[in-house]
C-alpha cells in the first residue's frame, strides 16, 4: 500500500474544481466518460500498431448507479492504467497522459477526446470520495486508487481480472439526496453522449409488466456511434437527412436545404448544417450543437459560426476548436476564425450549387431561403461576394432574377434623364395596387419587397451598384421618381401659389399616419401628363426608410422615429379637372382677394429692406423706430394672410370636385378612415342623387 500526496501545486485545486472551475456542473460525466472512451480508442490505436493482440471489437462503456449505497460508476475495458501510470497521470495533475500519447501517436490521434482540461478530477465537482480500479493491458497488477477531497491519496494493488477501468464515485450528500438520481444521469448521458464512437451503456432496457416497470436483458444503449456526419455523403439520402434533422429538433417543420461540411486540412471538422423553415417570421430557439470527436461540448456557437449563421441548425464537430477556453478567447483564436471562414465558404458554394442544379426548386424555396441569404450578405463581405451571384430579387409578378438578371431587365426603361436606374419597389402588392398597376401601364417592372432584412438590403444595393436608387412605388409620381426629360415648370406668382396652397391644404380631412400621430401634409403642384392622375398622395422614400431602421435600430435612430409622418399631396396642374378647379377658384376669389393681395405684396416690399438693414446693423444699433415699424407690418401682413386663409378655405369647401378629388388620393393611398371615410361616403351618395 502506497500513500502519499498529490503533487504540491494541487493543493487548493479540490475548492477550486468544486466551486469555479465548471459553471456547469453536470459536465464531471461528460469528463469520465470521454476519458473512458478515450481509453478504448487507444486500445485500437495500439492494435492498429500491432502493439495489442487482443479483441477490440467488444470495446465499451457501462455507467451505473447504486442509489442506496450512493455511487456512480464509469467502467470501460479499454487501456487500463498500471500503478505507474496512475501515478504519473492522476497523481501529477499537470502531466496529461493525453497530451503525451498524442505525440506519440499523431498520426492517428485525432480520436483522442482527452482536451477538455482537467478531466478526472472533475469527479470531486460531486463526490466526497473517488476510486480508481484499473487494470492495464500490459501484464501487470490491477490497481486500486482511492482519494477524499483532499490531497492526500492511498494506492493499492486490488482484484480485478478484467482489463479496463472502473471509476468509482461515492456523491457527496447534496448529489445522494437526488431522488431521481439514475433519472438525472440518463438525462446527462443522452445530452453529453448521445453520439459518441464507442458504445455507452446505462443499465438495461426496461419494459411494462403487468403494471410495473422491469429491466429486460438487453443493453441500454444511450448512443448512436455512427451519426450521421460521420458517414460518407454519398452514402446518404434525402431521408437520412431529414430523419437526423428531427431526432435533433422533433418539434420543426422540414428544413429547406442542407449542406455536408467534410474538410481535413488546414483543420479538421465536419458537420451538417440545415437551413430551417421559418414559421410566422418566428425564429426557433434551437442552436446549431458542437461536438468535438462526436462528444457534444455546447450549443452556444457565437464566434465558431458566423454570426448569421446561428440562425441554421444542425452540427458541427471539430477537435480543432479550443473547448476548455473562455468565449472572448475563443473569438480571437486563428484557428476559430479560419473554422468560421471556411463555413462561410462552404456554405456559399453549396447554395451556388444547388442554384445552378435546380433553379426552379431554388426559386420555389428563395422566400424562405431569403432571410438567411440578405443576413449573410449584410453581415458579412465575403459571403456577399458570392451570394451576390445566386441571391434572387422577386418581382410583383412572381418571376425571380438574380440582381444581374434585374439590372439588364429594368435598365432600358428605367433609367432616368441622368442616367440613374431606378428601382421600383412595393412592400405591400394589396395596399399598394393601383400604384403597381400605374408604373405598369409605363412599362415599369416593380420588385416585391416587405422582407424583414429588404429595406437594409437596399440600402447595401445602393451602395453597391453604381448610380442606382429604390423607392417605395408610392414616394413620388412615376415621372418624378424616373425623370426622362426636364419636367415643365409650373408658373404661379407669389400670390396663387399661396392662395392654390390653402386651397388644397384647407380641405385635407385629420388623418393618422402608422405611429398614431398626426400627419403633416405639404402641397406640391407639378405639372406632370394631361393624363396622369389629379391628385396623389405620396411619402417621402428617404424620410420613411429613416423612420422605419428607426423602429429596428432605435439608438440615435430615434430622432427619426419621433418625428411626424410627412406626407405629399401632389396636384397635377396638367390635369383637366385640376384645370377647371384652379380656374373657378381664380374667377370666386379674385375680386374679393385682388385688393388683400396687393396690400400684402405692397407691405412685404417695405419689410424686405428693413430687414436686410436689420441682419447688417450691429447689436443695439438699429433704430428703435425702425424696429417698431418693420414689427407692425410683420404683424399686418401676418393678419392679412389669415384673413386670405379664411376666405379661400371658405370657399374651397363649397367645391365639392375639390374635396372628392382629395379624398380619393387618400383612400388610395389607404389612408382615408374613420370620420373622413364616412363624410367621402355621404357626399359620394349626395352626387349619385343629384
Ligand atoms: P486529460 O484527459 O485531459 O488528459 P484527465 O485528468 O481526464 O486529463 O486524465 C488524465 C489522464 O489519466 C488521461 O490522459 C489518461 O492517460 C488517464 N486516464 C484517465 N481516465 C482513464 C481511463 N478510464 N482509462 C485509462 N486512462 C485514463
Amino acid at each position: 500500500m502506497k500513500t502519499g500526496s498529490i503533487n504540491v501545486t494541487s493543493e487548493n485545486i479540490f475548492p477550486v474544481i468544486k466551486k469555479f472551475l465548471y459553471s456547469d456542473h453536470e459536465i464531471f460525466l461528460r469528463e469520465l466518460v470521454s476519458n473512458a472512451v478515450d481509453a478504448t480508442q487507444k486500445l485500437k490505436t495500439l492494435a492498429r500498431a500491432g502493439e495489442f493482440n487482443g479483441n477490440t471489437d467488444d470495446l465499451k462503456v457501462r455507467v451505473s448507479v447504486d442509489p442506496e449505497a450512493g455511487t456512480l460508476t464509469v467502467s470501460d475495458n479499454g487501456i487500463g492504467m498500471t500503478a505507474d501510470e496512475i501515478d504519473k497521470y492522476i497523481n501529477q495533475i499537470a502531466f496529461s497522459g493525453a497530451t503525451e500519447f498524442l505525440d506519440k501517436y499523431k498520426k492517428d490521434g485525432a480520436s483522442i477526446i482527452g482536451h477538455f482540461g482537467l478531466g478526472f478530477y472533475s469527479a470531486f465537482m460531486v463526490s466526497k470520495k473517488v476510486e480508481i480500479r484499473s487494470k492495464s493491458y500490459k501484464d501487470e497488477p490491477a490497481t486500486m486508487w482511492s482519494c477524499e477531497g483532499n490531497p492526500d491519496f492511498t494506492m493499492d494493488t486490488c482484484d480485478k481480472a478484467e482489463r479496463g477501468t472502473d471509476i468509482i464515485l461515492y456523491l457527496d450528500d447534496e448529489n445522494k439526496a437526488n431522488m431521481t438520481l439514475k433519472y438525472t444521469i440518463e438525462n446527462l448521458l443522452k445530452k453529453y453522449c448521445k453520439y459518441l464512437p464507442i458504445p455507452v451503456v446505462f443499465g438495461k432496457k426496461t419494459e411494462w409488466k403487468d403494471g410495473k416497470e422491469v429491466e429486460t436483458d438487453e443493453d441500454n444503449q444511450i448512443n448512436e456511434t455512427q451519426p450521421l456526419w460521420v458517414k460518407a455523403p454519398a452514402d446518404l439520402k434525402d431521408e437520412d437527412y431529414l430523419k437526423f434533422y428531427h431526432e435533433l429538433y422533433p418539434m420543426a417543420p422540414d428544413p429547406l436545404f442542407w449542406i455536408h461540411l467534410n474538410v481535413d486540412f488546414p483543420f479538421h471538422l465536419t458537420g451538417v448544417l440545415y437551413f430551417p423553415k421559418i414559421e410566422n417570421n418566428e425564429f426557433r430557439r434551437d442552436k446549431i450543437q458542437l461536438f468535438c470527436n462526436q462528444v457534444f461540448v455546447t450549443d452556444q456557437v457565437e464566434g465558431v459560426v458566423p454570426e448569421f449563421m446561428m440562425l441554421l441548425h444542425g452540427v458541427i464537430d471539430s477537435p480543432d476548436i479550443p473547448l476548455n477556453v473562455s468565449r472572448s478567447y475563443l473569438q480571437s483564436d486563428q484557428n476559430v476564425k479560419k473554422i468560421s471562414g471556411y463555413i462561410t465558404k462552404k456554405v456559399a458554394d453549396r447554395l451556388q450549387e444547388i442554384f445552378n442544379e435546380d433553379r426552379t426548386k431554388f426559386e420555389e424555396k428563395w422566400d424562405d431561403l431569403k432571410i438567411f441569404i440578405q443576413y449573410g450578405m449584410l453581415s458579412d463581405e465575403k459571403f456577399y461576394e458570392k451570394a451576390i451571384n445566386f441571391a434572387l430579387i422577386k418581382n410583383t409578378e412572381g418571376h425571380y432574377y438574380t440582381a444581374d438578371e434585374y439590372r439588364k431587365l429594368v435598365e432600358g426603361n428605367q433609367t432616368d434623364k441622368d442616367g440613374q436606374l431606378c428601382y421600383l419597389y412595393s412592400d405591400d402588392k394589396v395596399a399598394q395596387y393601383s400604384y403597381i398597376e400605374a408604373a405598369k401601364a409605363k412599362g415599369y417592372d416593380v420588385i416585391e419587397t416587405g422582407g424583414q432584412l429588404d429595406t437594409p438590403w437596399m440600402n447595401q444595393q445602393e451602395q453597391k451598384q453604381e448610380k442606382c436608387h429604390f423607392n417605395r412605388i408610392d414616394s413620388d409620381t412615376l415621372s418624378n421618381l424616373i425623370k426622362k426629360a426636364d419636367a415643365k415648370k409650373v408658373e404661379f406668382t407669389e400670390s396663387e401659389r399661396r392662395e392654390n396652397n390653402t386651397l388644397f391644404q384647407s380641405q385635407i380631412p385629420d388623418t393618422v399616419g402608422q405611429d398614431g400621430k398626426k400627419v403633416e401634409w405639404n402641397i406640391e403642384f407639378q405639372a406632370m401628363d394631361e393624363t396622369d392622375k389629379p391628385v396623389m398622395v405620396a411619402q417621402n422614400e428617404w424620410m420613411r426608410r429613416m423612420k422605419e431602421m428607426s423602429k429596428v435600430q432605435g439608438g440615435g435612430m430615434n430622432f427619426y422615429g419621433q418625428m411626424p409622418d410627412q406626407m405629399n399631396l401632389i396636384v397635377n396642374t396638367e390635369a383637366p379637372t385640376i384645370k377647371k378647379i384652379l380656374a373657378a377658384a381664380k374667377d370666386a376669389l379674385t375680386s374679393s382677394l385682388s385688393a388683400m393681395c396687393k396690400e400684402i405684396e405692397d407691405k412685404e416690399a417695405q419689410i424686405k429692406p428693413l430687414e436686410e438693414e436689420k441682419y447688417k446693423a450691429k447689436a443695439g444699433e438699429f433704430p428703435e423706430d425702425k424696429n417698431q415699424l418693420l414689427d407692425s407690418l410683420r404683424k399686418d401682413v401676418e393678419g392679412l394672410k389669415k384673413q386670405e386663409t379664411e376666405a379661400v378655405g371658405k370657399y374651397a369647401a363649397t367645391d365639392t370636385t375639390l374635396r372628392q378629388l382629395i379624398d380619393l388620393a387618400l383612400l388610395e393611398g389607404g389612408m382615408l378612415k374613420g370620420e373622413a371615410l364616412a363624410k367621402f361616403i355621404a357626399r359620394s351618395q349626395e352626387l349619385l342623387n343629384k
